[in-house]
């Protein structure tokens, strides 16, 4: 069989610990076999983070910008033990975070699903994707311990130096807290941009909720902000594609969502997309079957699995014990970012191509092969057993083969 072309490169961005063994198990199992593999290599595995103070993480996410899709593999975010295992001169950043921030990228979780594995909630059919808006509220504020009796307010002094705002917030009586969070225009109207573009590009519907009924400043920003966007610039497109846009109170959009049978895009400020995605991803299931992808507003994307890299079993990998660490969401990213990069360059062949690499995993699971992970989550009457990593990617294959 010929290889399939490509003409533009795809941002590869390796990574750490268990996803990194899995990374290459993949790249030579499923896709250079089949696919005339064309990337440019930026390896954001924490020790070259060091080697390079964390250049090529910059490095990587503006070569993003350049080629429009990358596929990135799990990494380590330093922390204090982190510092010591790997010697490290300094606690360098999230890659992710980084990453976010030079593309003012949205991230987007989607679930995969198989039959064998019901959702906890009975009426959910298909994937929820939960849209979170990562950037200030909450965690961006700043937060003081009120200790004692005394007036808190709210000031706004301008560029110039005049007083435009001045409000008690509270005259304590007693001890208590005050916290002062921010957002800003341009990050509020990406983030619409990206949700808006995402909607199009999947053909889902798009929720946004928030609580402005009582945020009468703050939140009713956010509602605005999309509504405007959506009205100039996206409306006919989504009339076109036979999709909605919906916007209601984010109590009201957690009563819906429990009902819904799925099916399409929930944005979520900062705070409720932390924790909805939680509650989504555990009821879907499993970490392991989660994707993830980040969207940039003017049409980036960089597609990644949303667990980390499984320290866990990597340790148990390094004494020589086999692992069932689950591959699907990494596969995934690269059937993501080779089907958005087959869309982009007009590839065909490599669109079919990343369908028949998500079907050929979607069989094999069907056939009761599976991981560890899973086999436990298998509703009854189903058949399942446990393989290692390099057992289930080769099911995999042998599937893909007769598809081809
Ligand atoms: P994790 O790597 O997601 O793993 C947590 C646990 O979830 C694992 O121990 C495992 O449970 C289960 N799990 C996750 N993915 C799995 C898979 N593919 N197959 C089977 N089981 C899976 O999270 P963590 O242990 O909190 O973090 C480890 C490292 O990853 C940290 O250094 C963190 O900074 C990094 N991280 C990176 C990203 C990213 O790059 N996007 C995201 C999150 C975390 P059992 O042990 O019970 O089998
Ligand atoms: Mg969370």
């Amino acid at each position: 069989m010929e290889k399939i072309k490509m003409t533009t490169p795809l941002v590869e961005m390796d990574g750490d610990e268990m996803t990194r063994i899995l990374w290459k198990v993949i790249k030579d199992e499923l896709i250079i076999p089949f696919v005339d593999l064309k990337t440019e290599y930026y390896d954001l595995g924490l020790l070259e983070r060091e080697k390079t103070k964390d250049q090529v993480t910059i490095d990587s996410a503006n070569a993003t910008k350049k080629y429009g899709v990358a596929v990135k593999c799990a990494t380590i975010t330093p922390n204090k033990q982190r510092v010591e295992e790997y010697n490290l001169s300094e606690m360098w950043k999230s890659p992710n975070g980084t990453i976010r921030a030079i593309l003012h990228g949205t991230v987007f979780r989607a679930p995969i699903l198989i039959d064998s594995i019901k959702p906890v909630v009975r009426n959910w059919k298909k994937p929820i994707t939960i849209a979170r808006h990562a950037y200030g509220d909450i965690y961006k504020a700043t937060e003081y311990r009120v200790p004692t009796e005394g007036k808190a307010e709210l000031v706004f002094t301008d560029k110039d130096g005049s007083e435009t705002f001045r409000k008690t917030i509270y005259d304590f009586e007693c001890p208590g807290v005050i916290q002062g969070s921010y957002n800003k225009d341009n990050s509020i109207r990406s983030f619409a941009h990206s949700c808006f573009k995402y909607a199009l590009a999947t053909s889902q519907d798009l929720w946004f909720s928030t609580k402005d009924t009582i945020s009468k400043q703050y939140d009713q920003t956010f509602k605005l902000t999309f509504q405007e966007i959506f009205d100039a610039e996206y409306k006919t497109q989504f009339e076109e594609k036979g999709i909605k846009y919906f916007y209601t109170l984010i109590d009201d959009a957690v009563a819906r969502v429990i009902r819904s049978e799925g099916g399409y895009i929930w944005a979520c400020k900062n705070y409720d997309g932390d924790v909805m995605s939680d509650m989504v991803s555990t009821a879907f299931g499993s970490l392991a079957m989660m994707t993830s992808v980040l969207v940039s507003p003017d049409g980036n994307y960089e597609y990644e699995a949303a667990h980390g890299t499984v320290t866990q079993h990597y340790y148990r990998y390094l004494k020589g014990e086999e692992t069932s660490t689950n591959p699907m969401a990494t596969i995934y990213a690269w059937t993501g970012a080779l089907r958005k990069r087959g869309e982009m360059d007009n590839l065909n062949d490599l669109c079919v191509f990343a369908d028949k690499l998500e079907a050929a995993c979607i069989e094999t699971l069907n056939q009761g092969t599976m991981t560890k992970d899973l086999v436990g989550l298998v509703s009854p009457g189903f058949e399942a057993h446990a393989v290692n990593s390099t057992e289930f990617i080769k099911a995999i294959r042998t599937n893909l083969e007769k598809s081809l």
